[in-house]
């Protein structure tokens, strides 16, 4: 269980004021999917419960809910459209300018209800009651965009107040000044706090699709290519390649199963080093590789890895002294089929003398 104080929340910021833009909007973009439903709720909530305040209108008018029927049932239109709107939005940046849109119509149908009102004081109680929905609005945005959509907040008090003349303005405002510094300071902090949730997340993600040997990916990124269907070949050429260690049993069997994992782990290093940054290179089985790389002819794939492969046979900075052999074919969508040429390619190097890599042209 982590201690959380001072220290640690002024670590969080430091990891946070030194990502970059892409970084950040990535956090920012799981932050909003995270928190967005019931940030929508609640707003959905807050519209329909703005018409509550029919009741109180109808006590201050004198038993009568007219004058203000309107401004206060006006929401429904913005809520509405917010409904229809908001699904068709994916980033989180257009979300939270829906959010705090929406929320500031609330704010508005508020002061053009209370510019109805006989007795308009009570707009001080009224819009203390609106911090609550900027404080859940904050869930899902970034701080500055929250800093903005509540600054407006204090531009609407202001405003009107040159047609509603609010007796008691400098209440409304010793009311409202504190709860929006207490809000900005809260929303700043949860804004840490869920930055530590994703970058744990992050962590245990990669941990999840990573041999912790090899570095390479395991089997669960494989699937995860196939299930999100990230192998498309009608784009662009994809090669698959089998790669596999030369008598690793032998190996083992001479330097003891320790000094297997060290040669398992320097081919790990070695392909992650030299396989171009498009590819990704996968722990099939247990010294065997699969190699899928996106936008590269077999031409090319098998030059590649026929580099790689006397790259190591020549290595002499290694524990034992080893040797790859290889199978390259062009992907041909479908991902079954393929692996399996590319092994059949690997086991005709084996059989033709091992060291070697073999580019079948016919698949
Ligand atoms: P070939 O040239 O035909 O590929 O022969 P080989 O000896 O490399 O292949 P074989 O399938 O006979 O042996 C593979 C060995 O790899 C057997 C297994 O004990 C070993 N192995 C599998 N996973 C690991 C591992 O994580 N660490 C170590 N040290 N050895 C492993
Ligand atoms: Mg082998
Ligand atoms: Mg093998």
């Amino acid at each position: 269980m982590k201690n959380y104080n001072v220290l640690h929340i002024l670590e969080i910021y430091h990891i946070y004021k030194d990502m970059d833009w892409r970084e950040r909007r990535e956090f920012y973009q799981y932050k909003c999917d995270y928190y967005q439903f019931f940030v929508k709720l609640i707003l959905i909530l807050a519209s329909l419960a703005s018409l509550s305040y029919l009741v109180s209108d109808y006590q201050l008018n004198g038993n009568t809910i007219l004058p203000t029927l309107i401004p206060r049932t006006s929401i429904l239109i913005p809520m509405f459209l917010y409904i229809a709107l908001e699904p068709k939005l994916k980033s989180y940046k257009w979300k939270a300018l829906l959010n705090y849109l929406l929320l500031n119509m609330i704010v508005l149908a508020t002061i053009w209800s209370v510019y109805h009102l006989e007795i308009k004081t009570h707009f001080s109680e009224g819009a203390t009651i609106m911090n609550f929905i900027f404080l859940i609005c904050c869930l899902g945005a970034r701080p500055c965009f929250g800093a903005v959509g509540y600054g407006l907040f204090f531009a609407e008090i202001f405003v009107s107040h040159q047609f509603n003349h609010y007796e008691n303005l400098d209440v409304i405002l010793s009311l409202n000044f504190p709860c929006f510094a207490a809000i900005m300071l809260v929303h700043c902090i949860l804004n840490l706090g869920e930055f530590e949730r994703y970058l744990t997340s992050k962590k245990l993600e990669h941990a999840l699709i990573t041999d912790p040997l090899t570095t390479v990916y395991n089997r669960h990124r494989m699937n995860q290519l196939i299930k999100d269907n990230q192998i498309i070949s009608e784009e662009q050429v994809i090669s698959v390649v089998m790669l596999d260690i030369d008598y690793f049993k032998m190996v083992n069997d001479t330097y003891g199963h320790y000094g297997g994992d060290q040669v398992l782990h320097y081919l790990g290093k070695t392909l992650m080093e030299d396989i171009p940054e498009s590819g990704t290179v996968i722990r099939f089985g247990g010294e065997e590789f699969l190699i899928i790389l996106p936008g590269c002819l077999p031409e090319d794939s098998y030059k590649k890895i026929e580099e790689i492969r006397k790259k190591i046979a020549a290595a002499k900075d290694t524990v034992v002294e080893f040797h790859i052999s290889a199978g390259v074919v062009k992907y041909n969508g479908d991902f079954e089929k393929s692996v399996k040429a590319a092994d059949h390619a690997l086991y005709h190097a084996k059989e033709t003398g091992r060291n070697r890599v073999y580019w079948n042209q016919e698949f």
